[in-house]
């Protein structure tokens, strides 16, 4: 029998042992089944990272190293993704239930991309601005500079492992940060492993991870006099006590939070393909996703026929072993939060809403262990309904009818979330005036979880603040210094001298 493989903490280079010796199980979703043990973070432990991360940015190597040079590492770092794809993609199906497809289509060419992208930023990132000098006599240059902000605590969610470590390391490695990163407990073992990967392109100490819970080791890090930044996702809830602790330090801070994606569907909208993409929208990942498009709001007058179509769409969708390549909707990540799924839609049916299709736990054979949800389309739901306020993080789209473009907009905006937001038309001039009233920090017209590498994605509102993707994420990562000279020799020619000095 092959023995279960241990995954201990990463710091200052090399695998660490938790200090107390406590290994926890890591459970596939998909069958209940065993596929690591991650080892228990303390505070000791954190403590230990922090100090390999403070001494990797103090000894200047790294955060002075010139940003040509650094893209070579990130390059280094896209390759080294790519290379062990094949294992990393494995242990993200293992630990975190993200079906065979989006894991090799998706996760893993996402993040190689994002550092490559970076890797060309990086060389023409402004890290130093010259200001048109101040007119003679008294010739004075100044300089902004952008300085990497130090040592940064990043806390990834178990919905996206591998994603959200490239969206959160790969722009503080390129501002020239140190780095300790803990993944969720639930889903830490392709997060360590691709850590370990990447020592080979970095200095010891750049990036640590330390795995554990996040009451202990997160609150840990939020509340560390010596970690500079924290970037945080998962729960707006969490998000809100991670701001509140990262101001006792003042601690700079970014936060990409939930989301209740509103998408409207005009009456000239190409019904087909509404149907395609809205279910694509909310089904990818299990609707195990923030920029999810859970709330399709459509016109009266294609309100029946396009429910019609998604029923018939929605019954479709392969549900199955992650690991299979022809399943399209996996398992809900632990039983705790498939039963949060099934009560929502239990919610939802006692305010009102009328299912169309799904409703009930899917069954797969040889998965029994797994905890999975039949795609559920809820029709006939008022935007006040629990399903239609809340983020369900799970397979299931609430279809609310409007009549008028300004009662849309208004649905649409009357959320507490403001991450992601859609319009389907075939009326493009309409679509850009819609997407311009609609209040989220992105917007799909025509299709959904149209993210690039290259563009940022961040939320308004409850679903926070700070940019991730582009080179807009290195902004994050990034303090702002003014660096100011003066040629002037002649002290009498000193015009602000004459605010002390009278004569
Ligand atoms: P959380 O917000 O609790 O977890 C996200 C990350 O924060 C995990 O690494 C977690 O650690 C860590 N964490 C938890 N508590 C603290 C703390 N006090 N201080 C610092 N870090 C902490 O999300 P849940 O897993 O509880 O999911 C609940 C709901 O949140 C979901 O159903 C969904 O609605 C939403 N969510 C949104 C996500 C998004 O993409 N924006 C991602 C995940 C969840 P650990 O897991 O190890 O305890």
């Amino acid at each position: 029998m092959s023995e279960t493989p241990l995954y201990p903490h990463i710091i200052n280079g090399e695998r660490r042992e938790p200090l107390s010796g406590d290994y926890a199980d890591v459970i596939n979703p998909a069958t209940g089944q065993v596929v690591g043990r991650a080892a228990m973070g303390n505070a000791a432990d954190v403590d230990t990272a922090v100090s390999a991360a403070r001494a990797a940015f103090d000894n200047r190597e790294w955060r002075h190293m010139p940003p040509a040079q650094r893209s070579k590492v990130l390059y280094q770092c896209a390759q080294l993704v790519m290379a062990n794809a094949q294992e990393l993609i494995e242990l993200e199906i293992g630990c975190s239930g993200a079906t065979l497809t989006r894991a090799s289509n998706m996760d893993i060419p996402a993040v190689a991309d994002l550092w490559m992208n970076l890797a060309e930023a990086v060389k023409t990132y402004p890290f130093v601005e010259a200001q048109s000098p101040r007119p003679l006599p008294e010739q004075w240059h100044s300089q902004v500079w952008k300085e990497p902000v130090g040592v940064c605590g990043l806390i990834t969610a178990w919905n996206f492992p591998l994603l959200l470590f490239g969206f959160k390391v790969g722009p503080a490695l390129a501002a020239g940060n140190t780095i300790v990163l803990k993944p969720s407990e639930l889903t830490p073992t392709s997060s360590i492993r691709l850590a370990e990967i990447l020592q080979e392109a970095l200095p010891p100490g750049v990036l640590n991870v330390v795995n554990g819970d996040g009451p202990s080791v997160g609150e840990t890090m939020t509340l560390h006099p010596d970690i500079d930044k924290i970037s945080f996702t998962g729960s707006t809830r969490i998000g809100k006590q991670i701001q509140a602790n990262c101001a006792t330090t003042l601690k700079r801070c970014t936060l990409e939070l939930g989301g209740k994606g509103p998408g409207i569907v005009m009456s000239d909208a190409n019904l087909d393909m509404v149907a395609q993409g809205a279910l694509w929208g909310v089904y990818m990942n299990a609707g195990q996703a923030c920029e999810s498009g859970t709330r399709l709001l459509v016109h009266e007058d294609v309100y029946d026929s396009l429910l019609e179509k998604l029923a018939a769409k929605s019954a479709k969708v392969i549900v199955g072993n992650p690991a299979d390549p022809t399943t399209g909707v996996g398992p809900m990540s632990t039983e705790t939060h498939f039963h949060k799924v099934m009560g929502y839609i239990e919610s939802g049916v006692a305010e009102g809403a009328r299912v169309v299709c799904g409703g009930n736990q899917a069954q797969v054979p040889g998965c029994e262990g797994g905890f999975y949800v039949e795609p559920t389309v809820l029709a006939d739901v008022s935007n006040d309904m629990q399903v239609a306020r809340e983020e369900i993080f799970g397979p299931v789209l609430s279809v609310i009818k409007f009549s008028d473009v300004d009662e849309a907009i208004a649905l649409a905006n009357d959320s507490d979330y403001g991450l992601s937001a859609g319009v389907w038309t075939d009326d493009l001039v309409q679509a850009q005036q819609i997407a311009r009233e609609l209040r989220a920090g992105s917007i799909w017209i025509n299709d959904w979880h149209m993210l690039r590498t290259d563009a940022p994605f961040g939320g308004y509102k409850a679903s926070g603040y700070g940019r991730e993707m582009g080179r807009h994420s290195i902004d994050a990562y990034v303090e702002t210094k003014a660096v100011s000279m003066s040629f002037e020799r002649a002290p009498e020619r000193k015009a602000m001298h004459r605010i002390v000095h009278t004569q």
